[in-house]
């Protein structure tokens, strides 16, 4: 039985190409609406099938939708969501698919008619491609995906949109929306940052060639560019939207850095080693939580060296 009669997505790239794919993949919603901003990824998603009727304008694809789902970058969910509110059903479920909450659920919530449930919502799964043509259907297997009800949220709302997601492959954790900006700077914006910031570094340095950075890629900076590749228009909203909690972190993360800094200068290894040794054990907890593979090279079978 489709757990949704209409799901309307709104905005057609990795996100919401991936839940057409997996809702199709369990027969979750009885019919699958979609609109994007250009007539190129309307079209694409025409040709690829991600959705049941593909229409020019959010509003004529949310009518009559009992799931409605705000799949673009976080800094036009604000104005897409007052876009559709007049022409929302009551009874309605709206969530988003955004990175970052406290933001959101400010430039959205206030849209909201009082009939329609909102529930933001955050899947914690993604891939450096964007665009209409990245989605698959297994892009939530086993991973997370977190959302942030309020306290006076309906129950039954709430539990119907877990069984959704628990239904395209993911584990549902539910918590408040500051809580999870500040999860998320820890776990992927700061090192989102750091990604770019160690990218940019090397594409500075003169004294190493671009030649040998490419070349001698795969001893650890393949796996940094691998996230600078990531959608610029995507993570800088996203640094916009969690000012606070990405701040924070960084300055932890500095005063870390400046410690090491410390102990290479000085030569205390024992630091270093015990720091590494408390790093390790992080990554065989994210090993053994399902969350990464522990092949070796990160499970890379074929790619060059
Ligand atoms: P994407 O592949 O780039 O797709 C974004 C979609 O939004 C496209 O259909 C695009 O339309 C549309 N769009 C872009 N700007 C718009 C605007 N100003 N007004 C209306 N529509 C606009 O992005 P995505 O990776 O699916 O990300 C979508 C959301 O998911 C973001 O809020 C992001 O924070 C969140 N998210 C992303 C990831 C990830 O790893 N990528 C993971 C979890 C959550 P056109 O193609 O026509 O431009």
């Amino acid at each position: 039985m489709p757990i949704y009669r209409r799901v309307a997505l709104l905005g057609l790239g990795l996100i919401a190409g991936s839940m057409a794919l997996a809702m199709r993949r369990g027969g979750l919603a009885g019919e699958i609406t979609g609109t994007a901003r250009s007539a190129e990824t309307r079209a694409i998603a025409k040709e690829l099938g991600l959705c049941d009727r593909v229409y020019d304008t959010a509003a004529e694809a949310v009518a009559g939708a009992d799931l409605v789902v705000l799949a673009v970058p976080i800094g036009a969910m604000g104005a897409l969501a007052a876009e559709i509110a007049p022409h929302l059903e009551p009874g309605a479920t709206v969530t988003d698919v955004g990175s970052v909450k406290r933001a959101v659920i400010e430039a959205v919530a206030p849209h909201i008619p009082e009939a329609v449930h909102f529930i933001p919502g955050h899947p914690l799964a993604g891939t450096e491609h964007s665009g209409p043509r990245s989605g698959f259907a297994e892009l939530f297997d086993n991973r997370w995906c977190i959302l942030t009800p309020a306290e006076d949220a309906d129950p039954q709302a709430v539990d119907r949109l877990r069984r959704l997601w628990e239904a395209m492959g993911a584990h549902i954790d539910c918590m408040d929306a500051a809580h999870h900006d500040l999860v998320l700077a820890v776990t992927s914006h700061t090192p989102h940052l750091i990604a770019y910031t160690m990218v940019g570094v090397a594409d500075d340095l003169r004294r190493v060639t671009d030649s040998e950075v490419i070349k001698y890629s795969a001893a650890g900076f393949r796996d940094f560019t691998r996230i600078a590749a990531s959608d610029p228009t995507m993570w800088r909203d996203v640094f916009l939207t969690n000012k606070d909690a990405t701040l924070e972190i960084l300055g932890r993360f500095t005063e870390e850095l400046f410690a090491l800094q410390r102990a290479i200068r000085t030569g205390d290894g024992d630091h270093l080693h015990a720091y590494f040794t408390r790093t390790r054990a992080i990554r065989r907890g994210i090993v053994e939580a399902g969350q990464d593979v522990d092949a070796p090279d990160f499970g890379r079978v074929k790619a060059g060296r």
